[in-house]
């Protein structure tokens, strides 16, 4: 590769500062550890607090008889838009022999996969922001109040008050899902800006709603971009931007709330012996940053939480291990982006993010697509849980912990490696129920192919 130049530095100077940067402009999978993680010398910027997440929560409580009549499969769940937490012994299981290592401690699964709405974790912060949005608009302009049954916002009027509005996006596709489902269901025109890789059944399922898509020939930054051009010519247009909405981020927080008094449930306990690591898969870093600052804020320094990105798109990686966070691009180095995972194909992160968390996210880990298909089909087999392969990036991280050089020197320095056998270990399944069965069955040939391809020793494979 001839030594180009990358923000004003050699590419060679990057690899002798960042030595994993070679690695990665190779796509070899990589798992880099924080040198930040836990460092309390300096206070990070923190425009996000404790008490934010509890107001979110209220907020999402205060809409829940609404939720519930608007999306009757929540009935169950009194219109809390909440997801299954599980333990997956028969995978861990399976990780266990395929890596030839034991994979310590209880392995569970969130089934965000699974959510109500719109099956995937922006059920979350895509559907919070929808109503943090209505409920503004609601109060300024009737005499709606915070003790009312928010189910009157089905109503007519309301619906005629919110159709005034325009609700704006950009997305790889499930952001414009949850967003466009709750956006049409109060009654808001919606526009979703979607980027090249973005499915055809997204968009169809959208445009059946009365959703108004748009579609873009180039990726996701640029769908982005093109939804905040839009938004920005008219005044009662309101762009959701994935890349540095506080809402969307306290909308993912909540849920590190619920998981709190699911663990109770399943009388997990999570305390200085007992260590619980999260694995969350990553695009812009929305879903799995406001999870992880939820999380920490509950159990401080017995968390840890790995991101995971496609060996072609590491954008979190990139931005924090540089510092340089959205000021750098996977394609400033000529990575190319491409990935069938597609809620985590964005080359540059959120900076929002990137700052917030700088010293609370444990380290990033990358992950081949041929990996994310035998990981579906193995999980498929092992737990019939059916994800699209995004969601499978997380279940990478338990092999990677206990098998790369670094993840064992992280193990070993965190004083964890007594513990790990009490440990509790969670992937964070993002998405995947509403895909549709032809489309799932696709992916699970896939897996087979690989598995074939790979006689499963894949796993086992270093860089
Ligand atoms: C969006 C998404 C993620 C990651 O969330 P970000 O906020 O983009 O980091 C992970 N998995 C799936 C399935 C997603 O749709």
């Amino acid at each position: 590769m001839e030594n180009f130049n990358v923000l004003g530095k050699k590419i060679d100077e990057w690899k002798n500062e960042y030595p994993l940067i070679d690695d990665m402009i190779s796509t070899r999978e990589v798992f880099w550890t924080n040198p930040l993680y836990g460092n309390k010398q300096k206070d990070p910027s923190r425009p996000i607090t404790k008490k934010d997440i509890q107001d979110a929560e209220a907020r999402l409580a205060r809409f829940a008889p609404l939720i519930m009549k608007a999306f009757p499969e929540t009935e169950k769940s009194n219109g809390i838009i909440e997801s299954p937490l599980e333990f997956i012994p028969n995978m861990q299981k399976r990780l266990s022999e395929l890596c030839g290592v034991n994979i310590p401690g209880k392995l569970c699964a969130k089934f965000d996969s699974h959510l109500p709405i719109s099956g995937s974790i922006k059920a979350r912060g895509g559907v919070y922001e929808v109503l943090y949005l209505a409920e503004s608009i609601a109060m300024e302009h009737t005499n709606l109040s915070w003790t009312d049954d928010y189910s009157i916002l089905k109503n007519d009027s309301f619906r005629e008050l919110f159709s005034q509005y325009t609700i704006v996006v950009g997305s790889t596709g499930n952001l414009g899902l949850s967003i466009g489902i709750m956006g049409a269901a109060l009654g808001f025109r919606v526009v979703v800006h979607m980027s090249v890789d973005a499915k055809q059944w997204k968009k169809d399922m959208l445009r059946s709603k009365g959703v108004t898509v748009v579609e873009h020939t180039a990726d996701y930054s640029k769908a982005v971009e093109a939804g905040r051009k839009e938004a920005e010519k008219d005044s009662k247009s309101f762009f959701i931007d994935d890349e540095s909405s506080r809402h969307l981020f306290l909308g993912y927080a909540v849920a590190a709330k619920r998981l709190e008094r699911q663990l109770q449930n399943l009388n997990i306990v999570v305390d200085e012996e007992h260590p619980l690591i999260v694995y969350l898969p990553c695009g812009v870093g929305g879903g799995p940053g406001g999870v992880t600052f939820g999380l920490k804020s509950i159990f401080k320094d017995n968390v840890h939480c790995f991101f995971a990105e496609p060996t072609h798109s590491p954008a979190m990686l990139l931005g924090l291990m540089t510092g340089l966070h959205e000021k750098i691009a996977a394609q400033d180095f000529g990575i190319d982006n491409r990935t069938d995972a597609d809620g985590l194909a964005v080359g540059r992160p959120s900076g929002l993010v990137g700052r917030i968390l700088e010293r609370d996210i444990a380290g990033v880990y990358t992950v081949q697509d041929d990996q994310l298909y035998l990981l579906l089909k193995m999980l498929a087999d092992s737990e019939n849980k059916f994800l699209e392969p995004s969601a499978l990036a997380g279940f990478f991280g338990p092999v990677q912990l206990m098998t790369t050089q670094s993840g064992r020197e992280f193990v070993m320095e965190r004083n964890l490696l007594h513990k790990m056998s009490r440990a509790t270990q969670i992937t964070w399944a993002t998405g995947g129920s509403m895909v549709p069965k032809t489309e799932m069955d696709k992916f699970y040939r896939q897996g087979v192919a690989v598995t074939e391809k790979m006689g499963n020793s894949s796993i086992l494979r270093k860089a």
